[in-house]
């Protein structure tokens, strides 16, 4: 998938705020800066902003970009804001419409616990206002080392490059986290993918493929297309609601770290380890769920 800047819809649009209040196992508030992303990924759960946004256009062809009264930074301290719940705070418009930076420029101060989630090199930009907050992470979002699957699946930039951002910033004493979602069955390879970042974050989690929406019917159609020797397991999955991947990738996940000397637990974020740790690795698959069939299978 290409971007392609005039085939966008783009307009500026008034907004009483950006903080919303949220339910997110990871955050307080959920800050979004635009409407709509023009990465336009084919799982994207965002996608239902449609119906919340009176957009007719498809998800991934317009954004909306935010005014909003100035923020009181103080306001969150000792809260938890996830920038890029919704949207990518980085898109390629960032880079004209700036608006997650006067976000970051305004928050100056807080402290609140920050953590950017996106897909794009372009927060590189924003490096030295970052670095002037006490308790900011990176998570870049990495679900394959294959750039052709990347391709099919996102107009982002390339994995190459999220690596390399989230190389600097490492570098640069920022936490980081590679963000590996959403796992696709088969086609993600979540150990490949962790042996290439452990030494350049902080924190890995782990989210699986999850089709309720809309996209459900166009993800198992490409899957068909391109991997049809993984229809009997999307079917298993995601037509028959089975778990039992789930559960194998989930013990195999933690034998893994187990092997690797990584500490791996199931939806805790809030563990705070030394920056010079080896990355903490997060599982946030369904855990209800998993628990359950993993309890009757005693594993
Ligand atoms: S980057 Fe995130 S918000 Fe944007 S289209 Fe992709 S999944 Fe959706």
């Amino acid at each position: 998938m290409t971007f392609n800047e005039k085939a966008m819809s783009v307009r500026e649009i008034a907004s009483k705020t950006i903080m919303s209040k949220s339910n997110l196992p990871i955050g307080d508030y959920s800050v979004n800066p635009y409407v709509g992303c023009i990465h336009a990924c084919k799982y994207c759960y965002a996608s239902f902003m449609n119906r919340f946004s009176r957009h007719n256009e498809p998800w991934g062809s317009y954004l909306d970009v935010k005014n909003w009264p100035k923020i009181s930074p103080r306001k969150y301290d000792d809260n938890e804001l996830v920038i890029g719940t919704v949207t990518d705070p980085y898109n390629p418009f960032e880079e004209k419409f700036k608006r997650t930076q006067r976000l970051l420029t305004e928050l100056r101060g807080t402290t609140a616990k920050i953590t950017i989630i996106t897909k794009s090199d372009l927060v590189l930009r924003d490096l030295d206002i970052i670095k002037t907050f006490s308790n900011i992470r990176i998570a870049f979002s990495i679900n394959t080392l294959d750039e052709h699957f990347k391709n099919d699946m996102d107009s982002a930039v390339s994995i190459e490059r999220r690596l390399n951002a989230m190389k600097v910033f490492h570098d640069n004493s920022i936490r980081t986290i590679c963000f590996i979602s959403p796992i696709f069955p088969k086609i993600t390879n979540v150990q490949e993918i962790m042996n290439a970042v452990l030494n350049q974050c902080n924190a890995i989690w782990l989210e699986n493929l999850n089709l309720r929406g809309e996209y459900k019917a166009r993800i198992l159609e490409y899957i068909e297309k391109r991997y049809p020797q993984l229809v009997p397991l999307y079917d298993e999955i995601y037509r028959k609601n089975q778990n039992r991947y789930w559960v194998d990738l989930s013990v195999e996940l933690e034998e893994f770290c187990k092997h690797k000397n990584l500490l791996y637990v199931v939806d805790n974020d809030k563990l705070i380890r030394p920056f010079s740790d080896s990355p903490i690795v997060v599982n946030f698959f369904y855990h209800s769920q998993i628990k359950q069939s993993a309890k009757k299978r005693n594993i």
